[in-house]
């Protein structure tokens, strides 16, 4: 009985030590703890891609989108809050090995461009080349079909020799892209179409985003959001729910329809290659 405080004494120094030691090795990194967390936001479109995949936001519209079209979320802070500020940050790129085609892209990207243009300037001089006879980059409008913003609408993609590389709905990988020029891209940052997961598109490329490979750059400080941020002056009630008994079916879009399509043919759609992404 005598032992029993000793004891408790005991257990509660090595628990203080235990917290102490869990606070220095298992407490937060000083390097991510601050602003550089945020650079972490992937912008990849496909898990196969090695970053998790983040969906671009909402339009408020199908199709061609106006310069006053809204941004949300984290695409919205590192790339501009409107279509217009995406296209006040374009610059061109001339597409290695085209005979000087040029894209118009986010300057956000170019640090990885650059990279690009460096590795197939290595790989030309060891007698590789694969040339470049199409070329597309910003293009403002949603993917096909879908109220998202496509990835060109924020200049983050760019579609090299469609015609070679055509879109596949059924998964179907039709490319003659060399692995090593894949390769150049992948390793730069840049999540390639014919990576992902349920179809393929491998004449598109889009940049994986803050987290990328050499993608950190003075261009990529978050913007302020446009609206001051106020208290909530008490309890908000739930809305409204639109959708009633009774009110019978509902579309909820073309996703549906394109599945529906696909079920009674056996096969995917076909689109126009140059909207479904
Ligand atoms: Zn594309």
């Amino acid at each position: 009985m005598k032992l029993r405080p000793v004891s408790q004494t005991g257990a509660t120094l090595l628990l203080v030590v235990s917290l102490i030691a869990g606070l220095v090795f298992f407490g937060p990194d000083p390097a991510t703890a601050s602003d550089t967390s945020t650079r972490r936001d992937s912008f990849s479109e496909s898990t196969h891609c090695g970053s998790s995949s983040t969906p671009t936001p909402f339009a408020s519209k199908q199709g061609y989108l106006y310069d006053s079209e809204v941004i949300l979320g984290p695409f919205g802070t590192y790339l501009g809050r409107t279509i217009a500020e995406v296209e006040s940050q374009l610059v061109w790129w001339t597409v290695p090995y085209s005979d000087g085609r040029r894209v118009r892209i986010h300057q956000a990207m170019l640090p990885s461009l650059e990279k690009v243009t460096a590795t197939l300037e290595a790989e030309a001089a060891q007698g590789r080349i694969y040339w470049i006879g199409s070329a597309g980059g910003f293009a403002q409008r949603t993917i096909g079909g879908s109220y998202r913003f496509s990835r060109h609408a924020l200049g983050l993609s760019i579609d090299l020799n469609p015609g070679q590389n055509p879109f596949s709905g059924d998964n179907v990988l039709i490319t003659d892209m060399p692995l090593w020029y894949v390769n150049a891209w992948r390793n730069a940052g840049f999540c390639w179409g014919g990576d992902w997961e349920h179809i393929k598109d491998p004449m598109h490329f889009s940049w994986m985003g803050p987290g990328a490979e050499g993608a950190v750059g003075p261009s990529l400080n978050p913007r302020p959001p446009k609206t001051t941020i106020t208290p909530l002056a008490g309890p908000i009630a739930n809305p409204p729910n639109p959708i009633r008994p009774g009110d019978g079916p509902v579309r909820l879009g073309t996703g549906r329809r394109d599945r529906r399509r696909r079920s009674r043919r056996g096969r995917a759609p076909i689109s126009p290659r140059w909207l479904r992404h």
